[in-house]
């Protein structure tokens, strides 16, 4: 798990939290959305620009520079991860996760 391989390189994770409205995070090389871990450079930290990296570009860059953000509690991913049920594809239609993301 990518939380593992962080915290094995040394790496803390420091709670960032995340508001209801906040856009999606993408890394600032790649493109790749960047989702609950979010590696920023220790100068865009300190200057809470918070550039966003996903972890292949920041490894390529050198980990060491950067800090690890962290925007979801594991135990609530966990929580959304079992509410999940396969449901019948006439119902799909209508389906919507009570833990709604984005508010329409
Ligand atoms: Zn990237």
């Amino acid at each position: 798990m990518q939380r593992d391989l962080l915290l094995n390189a040394g790496k803390e994770l420091a709670w960032h939290g995340r508001t209801q409205s906040e856009p999606a995070h993408y890394c600032s090389i790649c493109e790749v959305e960047v989702f609950d871990l979010l590696l920023v450079t220790t100068e865009s930290n300190s200057r809470k620009t918070y550039v966003v990296h996903c972890q292949d570009c920041a490894r390529r860059a050198d980990l060491d520079n950067f800090v690890v953000l962290e925007q979801y509690k594991i135990e609530d991913l966990m929580h959304v991860y079992d509410q999940f049920t396969l449901v019948s594809l006439k119902r799909t239609l209508c389906f919507r996760p009570e833990w709604s993301i984005l508010e329409t």
